[in-house]
């Protein structure tokens, strides 16, 4: 690939540009699937080869380039980021890493030369936070492998050209073993193709088929990755790349939701007055513009640290912060767009009300949002057990994502917190964690050449939303729900005197 990567870069931004605003017709509103010209078009221009090595025709597999094109794209189209995001991150790059020789050489000119799509099949109908424990299973057979389970949720369901299929190896006639083993499987040949047997109607994302699908087929075999340590390992290396490219995915949506939004009030008049001129919509578009910069601080640090070069199964803190934090202030920009749109916001043609339900997911899958903010606070108590201080002010400062913010937040974060804090409190202990090092990370940027009234902007608007967060970790309640039984008083009415 000889040409550069910014003039490849402005071509595909312009067709991009071109085509998404050719999108907004009415006919088009409740299209599910992708659009075939949005597919032609964008196939075209091969954006599969960022995320394939060199050594196969493509541009390298390089973290800044892929994290530049997902931006691009959800710049235009959050759903076509996404499916860019599952292809890149969820099969091609693990296809480098991990894929027998033979095998690359079969499918990666598949990606380069017929646009070719894959996705990854790890969600089963009673497994999905608890992934491990799925039940799809794998037994050898005289050729390869015959796999069989029933998989949910999976992006592109019954459009993928290829799948990264997850399976447990069968122990016994019951039992399966512990580890989770990766097959690629080959659409195209009969045997290998997973069958969706029933279509969902996705709330969002409409450009993305999603189903249950039966597995009942055989791969070759050298179609199974070879893990390095263990299959798990594998898994947890691949979910936390593809955790760290939420953020090429964040940023360019942050960015469109800020455009609308000064677009928009600019453009209104309510009460004789510019929409723009109210405080309470400045609050509201320096904070989009903040969480734009503290996004952007996100790409610039998964750039330097999520190449395929790189073994991130142990960063697990880092990935998880970029999932939960990424996914919380995108969902957020898409409320607050549609907070100051009003009432045209609120249709499924708006990009703001689409918004919304097109990046809600984002807290669910690949572990939901209230699951690892507690893992996040999980890893942080490790640290403060291993240097015994329960400071939290203190542990900051000797931790290094956070180290260079403990000053800043010094005066309110000099209390001791329980190791044994209920689970909710982790929670909230988690988001504090998350913002934190995202504000390191946004540091470190300024420290780069970043516009430093931009990132003085990111820290004062994040650290008041710390300290509203703090506030609420420090609170006491342990509410839980009441069963409701007959003798309560449930009724308001029987409570109005006369
Ligand atoms: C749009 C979309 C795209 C997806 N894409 C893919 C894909 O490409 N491939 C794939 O394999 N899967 C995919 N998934 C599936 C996704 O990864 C799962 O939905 C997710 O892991 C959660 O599993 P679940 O839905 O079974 O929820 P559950 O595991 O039932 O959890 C539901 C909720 O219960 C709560 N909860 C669960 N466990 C705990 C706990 N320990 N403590 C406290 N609260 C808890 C959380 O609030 C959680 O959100 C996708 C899902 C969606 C919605």
């Amino acid at each position: 690939m000889s040409e550069l990567f910014s003039d490849y870069l402005k071509k595909y931004q312009k067709v991009l540009k071109n085509l998404f605003s050719q999108q907004n017709l009415p006919s088009e509103e409740l299209q599910r699937g992708i659009p075939e010209k949005v597919l032609d078009q964008i196939t075209a221009l091969n954006p599969s080869a960022v995320s394939i090595p060199q050594a196969y025709g493509g541009r390298g597999s390089h973290p800044a380039e892929i994290l530049s094109l997902l931006e691009s794209t959800s710049y235009e189209s959050l759903p076509l980021s996404l499916i860019l995001g599952i292809n890149g991150a969820l099969f091609l790059e693990p296809l480098a890493k991990y894929g027998e020789e033979k095998l690359k050489n079969e499918t990666f000119p598949s990606f380069l030369n017929n646009s070719s799509l894959g996705g990854l099949m790890i969600t089963e109908p009673g497994y999905g936070t608890d992934a491990l424990a799925m039940k799809t299973s794998w037994e050898k057979s005289r050729s390869g492998y015959t796999i069989e389970g029933e998989k949910h949720w999976a992006g592109l369901s019954g459009r993928a050209d290829y799948w990264l299929m997850t399976a447990r190896e069968k122990k016994g006639s019951d039992e399966l073993k512990r580890d989770i083993d990766f097959f690629i499987c080959d659409s195209s040949d009969p045997r290998q193709f997973v069958k969706p047997v029933e279509e969902f109607s996705n709330l969002g994302l409409y450009m993305i088929p999603y189903a249950r699908n039966r597995v009942d087929i055989e791969v070759p075999s050298h179609h199974r990755l070879i893990p390095g340590k263990s299959g798990i390992r594998l898994m947890q290396d691949l979910l936390h790349r593809s955790r760290m490219r939420f953020s090429g995915m964040a940023t360019g949506f942050i960015h469109r939701m800020l455009d609308e939004a000064v677009s928009h009030t600019r453009q209104r008049v309510v009460s004789g007055k510019s929409l723009f001129s109210y405080d309470q919509v400045q609050k509201r578009l320096s904070e989009l513009q903040a969480d734009f910069t503290i996004s952007s601080a996100f790409c610039r640090h998964a750039a330097g640290i999520s190449s395929i070069d790189h073994d991130l199964s142990g960063k697990s803190l880092e990935a998880n912060v970029h999932k939960t934090v990424l996914s919380d202030m995108m969902q957020n920009a898409s409320q607050s767009l549609l907070q100051l749109v009003g009432a045209k916001g609120y249709k499924l043609s708006h990009i703001a009300g689409r918004s919304v339900v097109d990046s809600r997911p984002f807290q669910i899958f690949e572990g939901s949002n209230d699951v690892i903010y507690q893992q996040v606070a999980d890893q942080f108590l490790k640290h403060m057990a291993l240097i015994k201080n329960f400071n939290l002010s203190e542990a900051l400062a000797s931790h290094p994502l956070t180290s260079r913010m403990a000053e800043r937040f010094k005066k309110i974060t000099s209390f001791s917190v329980s190791p044994d804090m209920v689970q909710r409190k982790k929670v909230d202990f988690g988001r504090i964690l998350g913002r934190i090092t995202g504000l390191e990370w946004t540091l470190e940027m300024g420290q780069g050449g970043y516009d430093p009234a931009l990132i003085n902007q990111a820290l004062e608007s994040m650290t008041e939303r710390i300290q509203a967060l703090l506030g609420s970790f420090q609170g006491g309640n342990k509410a839980c729900y009441i069963p409701i039984e007959s003798g309560n008083n449930v009724f308001w009415r029987e409570t109005v005197q006369s």
